[in-house]
């Protein structure tokens, strides 16, 4: 268990930026990291925040994970553009939050190996990862009342792309979120499962009350125009809907899915390479195959089979063309 917060020393982060100060601020969240190359050098998080009048604060956060890019495209985006006279309230903008997994182009910290959501509430005395989680649980969250973190499935997912919340024990703190999945206007909506809760932004985020949404817009590690159009239309929705800029939010068609269980859920047994035989939004029957695992090491052998647990549509699969032993190879929605 984490110490209670009011035992933890201060956060080595420091904003060169006033959080709370009116109109535009683009500046860096800095993060000691000292190193043969730089003795007492930094990491330096991009960082905007822009503060018009009294009301609602959003949180805005992209490259959680370092090699997934439509999140940090439309953060870049946003932040260089807002108008502060057009916001009502404030938006706080952290478009690439595991910096140095975002250079690497990475889903975790070359610094520390560390997975930026799987640190949270972090540590101020822990690893760059964990420091950098600690600084948002103790200092930007708090600050929120909305909070858009943004993914994609990586080098290694590829994703229908959807808005998801999470099934939650405070209904109108769930009833919140829904309407912000909603707003959002993904061509998807999830009530999504996390097979791995421990450690995630999410999980800190909703413990504090907030309301918290985050997406899955495609991934293998690149962006597409397509998912990229979904993610600026979605977070200028998202700022409507929250009364921060004026407007009604872009009425878009969305289709509902849940994810109700662990079955939705297969994995890799065997090492080779993988062959689809479903494709994204595709059907699926429980105890169908999804894919095929070829062996990599003769010929004459059958292929395995895997096969979905449960009936729905494929919302996700293994992007790579070689599958290990436990990859994630396909997850199933239904709705
Ligand atoms: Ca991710």
């Amino acid at each position: 268990m984490p110490a209670p917060m009011t035992d933890l020393p201060a956060s080595p982060v420091t904003a060169t930026i006033d959080l709370d100060a009116p109109g535009v601020g683009h500046g860096f969240l800095r993060l000691p990291y000292s190193r043969d190359d730089s003795a007492w050098g930094s990491v330096m998080i991009p960082l905007t925040v822009v503060r018009g009048g009294p009301g609602p604060v959003a949180l805005l956060t992209g490259g959680n994970h370092g090699d997934e890019y439509e999140g940090p495209i439309a953060l870049l985006d946003l932040a260089r553009t807002l108008d502060p006279a057009a916001v009502r309230g404030a938006v706080i903008i952290v478009p690439m939050l595991n910096h140095p997994a975002v250079r690497a182009g990475t889903r975790t910290s070359p610094i520390d190996r560390g997975n930026l959501n799987r640190s949270f509430p972090g540590n101020p005395a822990g690893s760059v990862t964990e420091k950098i989680a600690d600084y948002v649980t103790r200092t930007l969250l708090p600050r929120a009342d909305l909070v858009l973190d943004f993914h994609s499935g990586g080098r290694t997912l590829d994703f229908l792309p959807f808005c998801a919340t999470h099934i939650l024990p405070d209904k109108a703190q769930e009833a919140r979120a829904v309407a912000a999945v909603t707003a959002f206007g993904a061509p998807f909506s999830m009530t999504m499962l996390e097979i791995d809760a421990v450690g995630m932004f999410d999980t800190t985020a909703e413990a504090a009350g907030k309301t918290f949404v985050t997406t899955e817009l495609g991934g293998g590690g690149t962006a597409r125009a397509a998912t990229v159009t979904i993610a600026r239309r979605g977070v200028q929705n998202l700022l409507r809907h929250a009364g921060i800029l004026d407007g009604e939010p872009q009425a878009t068609e969305t289709r509902w899915l849940d994810m109700p269980s662990a079955d939705c859920f297969t994995f890799a047994e065997e090492a080779g390479i993988l062959e689809p035989l479903v494709d994204l939004g595709g059907p699926v029957q429980a105890g169908a195959a999804v894919a095929r695992i070829h062996p990599l090491g003769r010929t004459g052998v059958p292929p395995a089979e895997v096969r979905a647990r449960m009936d729905g549509l494929l919302v996700a699969r293994h992007f790579p063309g070689l599958v290990q032993p436990g990859d994630c190879v396909a997850v199933v929605a239904v709705g």
